[in-house]
């Protein structure tokens, strides 16, 4: 088998953590905990109810919720389209204004353009200059029959933080429900929604070293009788969301979020030396920017144009395994609609690439992935020595 590249794609997705496959496959054979959660008269569903109310109680603890505002769904695609339609139709009125940003998730930006053929006008805010979404903007952007600002609390390409408690009060303060992208933030960035002016939070578990197919959706107070089901059959979920509950990913995503909780700090304070690392060896590469404010950030996820020239980062992919642009746009190969955002033209976001660490990088990685990029970069032209 040929040599693997280096990892350096966690904000795509990660791999799942040993303990959490643990206790995901314990959940599936004769022996383990098996049952149908909705199966109240007898063990087997008992267990696995109890099972599955532990995992919504670890992924409340992580972001300061309270379990019962926990609405389990397939990723947070799902909770993004649950979040943005369910408002929509629970309003059951036509029309009205949602704002959201240029720069969101495509699970948010195509969600919002359905809503916008179905009559409601959507916002769509540019970001400024570092790629943040600032107070003030949205404040700008409220109208009179403003009902929803959907916005992400961290960006999947250039790792920068919204300020979401501030962006929130102003929301609040106009009487609009406010949903947040937390996909990349769980685990990341501290997130308290007893404290916090949201309303309806997604979470993805594959992001977060659990599986992929399984997510939530955080439901607050406000938003109770203000969201309508979208996926309709046995009222599982409060009625919210039916579907026999998914023990094994349920219990994982549980796992993975305790285990997020219990190494918090440690971890952030691993990959900011690895970044760190990482910069310092890069940085001196002539003409390399990196994309988004370079203080309001996660230190996971670093976006980095190169500058003028034939930097061959297809050929960089046989060694290092990083987003070209964002794995969710890699499909359709056009470029990212966020550098665009930011006011890179094609050619420049084509020399971009997002390099984005995690758990499982070491320092051999970081130095040997820096020695990799260095070599691309000085097989192009001169003008980069
Ligand atoms: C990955 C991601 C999603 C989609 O999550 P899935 O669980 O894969 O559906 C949504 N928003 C952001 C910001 C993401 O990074």
């Amino acid at each position: 088998m040929n040599k693997r590249p280096l990892y350096f794609d966690y904000a795509a997705t990660t791999p799942v953590d040993e303990r959490v496959i643990k206790v995901m496959v314990e959940c599936l054979g004769f022996n383990g905990n098996f049952g149908n959660p909705a199966s109240s008269s007898h063990a087997f569903g008992q267990q696995a109810r109890q099972s599955v109310e532990q995992a919504r109680r670890q992924v409340a603890e992580l972001v300061g919720a309270q379990p019962e505002q926990i609405v389990w769904t397939s990723g947070a695609t799902e909770s993004n389209n649950l979040a943005l339609k369910g408002v929509a139709q629970a309003r059951g009125i036509a029309g009205g204004h949602i704002i959201t940003s240029q720069i969101e998730h495509k699970a948010i930006l195509d969600t919002a353009k359905q809503l916008q053929d179905a009559g409601i006008a959507v916002t769509f805010l540019v970001p400024d200059a570092d790629g943040l979404i600032t107070p003030q903007a949205v404040s700008e952007a409220m109208r009179e029959d403003t009902f929803l600002v959907s916005l992400m609390l961290v960006n999947n390409e250039l790792g920068t933080v919204n300020d979401i408690p501030a962006i929130g009060q102003v929301v609040r303060n106009r009487g609009a429900l406010f949903h947040v992208d937390a996909a990349q933030g769980a685990g990341k960035v501290a997130i308290d929604l007893a404290e916090w002016p949201v309303d309806l939070m997604s979470f993805s578990a594959h992001k977060l070293y659990g599986p992929k197919g399984i997510g939530a959706l955080y439901v607050g107070l406000r938003t109770q009788q203000r969201l309508l089901a979208q996926i309709h059959g046995g009222g599982h979920e409060g009625g919210l969301r039916s579907g026999t509950l998914a023990t094994h990913q349920i219990v994982a995503m549980g796992e993975a979020f305790a285990l997020a909780a219990a190494s918090f700090d440690e971890e952030k304070a691993l990959i900011v030396g690895l970044r760190e690392r990482l910069l310092k060896q890069l940085l001196g590469i002539a003409g390399v920017r990196l994309n988004g404010s370079p203080t309001q950030r996660i230190p996971h996820t670093l976006s980095l144009t190169f500058s003028e020239g034939e930097f061959n980062s297809t050929a960089l992919l046989a060694s290092i395994a990083f987003s070209a642009t964002s794995a969710c746009n890699s499909a359709s190969n056009a470029p990212s609609h966020v550098l665009l955002a930011l006011g890179h033209d094609a050619r420049a976001a084509s020399r971009t690439i997002r390099l984005s660490l995690g758990r499982f990088t070491t320092e051999q990685d970081i130095d040997q992935a820096a020695q990799l990029i260095k070599a691309a970069c000085a097989s192009a032209p001169a003008f980069w020595q």
